[in-house]
């Protein structure tokens, strides 16, 4: 049954943390809460979590309604059956990863042979089975996020809430672990929340993404929805590089700043000024003076910088009165006149701002 949460509210004096959202995550759905510093993510968590009041609206978790401050409920954190990892680890340091683990069972007053049990297996899923007698001081921060992930599935809980929990990771350890919580999280088959400011990070690991700004919703998909069809500037640009052509309609179509004709076949726009976004892995680099290819928009300018990343060089180039990015393999240097291919379906109508 997952979440429901229903015109969520959390208002301090004038400010509005969160302001009347609403959303579902189902039973064993992966769903990220992306946005930048500030637009309401951990309040949205910690009032799912009982952490926090909200003021106005109703959550339910599992069929079973945990808060509705206009009729004075409030189900208190340890009712509500969930499993929370924080970015700061959160283990006690004076108890062993064991009593780490089973201290939520402890403190519910759960009989000894149980809790070994389950802590076995927790400590098992997460692959800390071996460390068990450790304290957290004899542990490196990755292993001590497992010990917290350990805590947080022991005790079979009916959903998962994760609140940055891969900040303080290096790069590579941090890779590993999304593939891994995912596991478990599928594994145990409940519903996550995951807060992030890292759009890779939630892209890589959410069946859905909930894009948040300033208080409230901005866009909800799958992470391949977001990417290829956000449907504005903000959601375009949080998710990803993408360059931004302001576009105005005529008779015959749209057309750039400097009178370039363009078909886009992708949003939609209703006034007569749009934006065109479009991502650089979808920006042809042609040199010379190649044919043009039949369908496709074209825009011809100049390279102004390049940067070599590897797989490929990273090209800005001036073209049409605006500023793209495009990757392409080819050696290319800054001054040197290119045409830039775009297919109409990869350029997504935004409203102009
Ligand atoms: P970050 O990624 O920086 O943690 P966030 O998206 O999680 O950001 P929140 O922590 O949910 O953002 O905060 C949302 C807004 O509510 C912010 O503008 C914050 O300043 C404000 N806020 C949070 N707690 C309080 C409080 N106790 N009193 C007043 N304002 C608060």
């Amino acid at each position: 049954m997952g979440i429901a949460v229903r015109d969520l509210a959390r208002h301090y004096g004038n400010v509005h943390a969160i302001d009347g959202i609403s959303f579902d995550i189902a039973d064993g759905e992966f769903v990220s809460l992306l946005g930048p510093s500030g637009c309401g993510k951990t309040t949205t968590l910690r009032c799912i979590a009982g952490l926090e009041d909200p003021t106005g609206g109703t959550i339910s978790v599992d069929g079973r309604m945990v808060s509705a401050p206009a009729q004075g409920l409030l189900v208190p954190t340890h009712e509500r059956r969930l499993g929370m990892v924080f970015q700061s680890y959160a283990v006690w340091p004076h108890m062993t990863v064991r009593q780490n683990v089973g201290f939520p069972l402890s403190v519910r007053g759960a009989a000894a042979g149980d809790i070994a049990r389950q802590v076995d297996e927790a400590l098992r899923v997460v692959g800390m089975a071996h460390l068990a007698e450790r304290h957290p001081s004899q542990l490196s921060g990755g292993q001590q996020q497992r010990v917290a992930l350990a805590r947080a599935i022991v005790g079979s809980p009916r959903v998962l809430l994760f609140d940055e929990p891969l900040s303080n990771l290096d790069a590579k350890l941090r890779e590993g672990m999304r593939g891994e919580i995912r596991r478990i999280q599928k594994r145990l088959g409940v519903g996550a929340v995951y807060v992030t400011h890292d759009r890779e990070e939630a892209l890589s690991m959410s069946d859905r993404v909930i894009v948040m700004n300033q208080g409230r919703i901005a866009q909800v998909g799958t992470p391949r929805d977001l990417y290829r069809r956000p449907n504005s500037r903000f959601v375009a640009d949080f998710v990803g590089k993408v360059g931004l052509i302001e576009l105005s309609r005529d008779e015959a179509g749209w057309r750039t700043a400097d009178g370039t004709q363009i078909r886009a076949n992708a949003g939609r726009a209703d006034g007569a000024q749009a934006l065109g976004a479009v991502r650089p892995e979808n920006i042809r680099l042609q040199t010379g003076h190649g044919a043009a290819t039949e369908g496709l928009n074209h825009l011809t300018g100049r390279i102004a910088e390049a940067q070599y990343l590897g797989p490929f060089t990273e090209y800005v180039v001036e073209a049409a009165g605006v500023t793209l990015r495009s990757y392409a393999q080819a050696d290319l240097e800054p001054g040197a006149e290119v045409t830039l291919a775009i297919a109409p379906d990869d350029i997504v109508l935004l409203p102009a701002e």
